[in-house]
């Protein structure tokens, strides 16, 4: 459409006119609008408290999503943040925590056990089940082998030093009590628990 040089000053007076009484503070329809606006995206999601599993510092999280909890609804997470009530990180986040709503909904994450059968450069996914009792049974095989009761002197020392353990920054503290006293408990010296709790 031809605008002519009239139409376009009287379109442009207009517009001026109306961002000036904004500016004069009539902006009471702009500020609903905005209040509106403003909560909507968390409004009806569902808030979790979590830790980010990322780094040793383990931040606290906020994660929300969506999804009623009814029996067919698929739920989504929506955003990530800061938890402000978490003494680590009071509501901050670095880039990568800041960023983990791409993590979780990476096509790589893995959710699941993976078996690689001996003999096959091929992972195949396995049940929870089958990957804890194969883990246990390894386990009592390689301390049953290797278990070392007492040193070259005669002392006692109950160690299990062919089998280490890995714990995670995302457990709770009573989590990671528990984690600690069964590791110790089985004699194994190489645990590494990432956040230290
Ligand atoms: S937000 Fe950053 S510093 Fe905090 S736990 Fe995650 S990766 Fe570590």
């Amino acid at each position: 459409m031809a605008v002519t040089r009239r139409q376009f000053m009287k379109v442009s007076a207009a517009g001026l006119a109306a961002s000036s009484v904004g500016a004069l503070g009539f902006t009471g329809a702009g500020d609903a609008l905005a209040a509106g606006v403003r909560p909507f995206k968390l409004e009806r999601a569902t808030e979790t408290r979590n830790a980010c599993p990322y780094c040793a510092v383990a931040c606290g999280v906020l994660i929300y999503s969506l999804g009623d909890k009814s029996k067919n609804a698929k739920s989504s997470i929506i955003h990530v943040e800061g938890d402000p009530d978490h003494p680590v990180n009071r509501g901050t986040l670095c880039a990568r925590g800041a960023a983990s709503l791409g993590y979780i909904h990476s096509a790589n994450r893995l959710k699941y056990p993976m078996h690689r059968k001996p003999g096959t450069d091929k992972f195949e996914r396995v049940s929870w089940d089958f990957a804890l009792d194969r883990i246990t049974k390894l386990m009592k095989e390689d301390r049953d082998k290797n278990f070392i009761a007492k040193n070259r002197d005669g002392v006692t020392v109950n160690r299990w030093l062919s089998t280490g353990f890995f714990g995670g920054s995302s457990l709770s503290n009573e989590a990671g009590y528990l984690t600690y006293k069964f590791v110790r408990a089985t004699g194994i010296l190489g645990f590494e628990d990432q956040a230290r709790i």
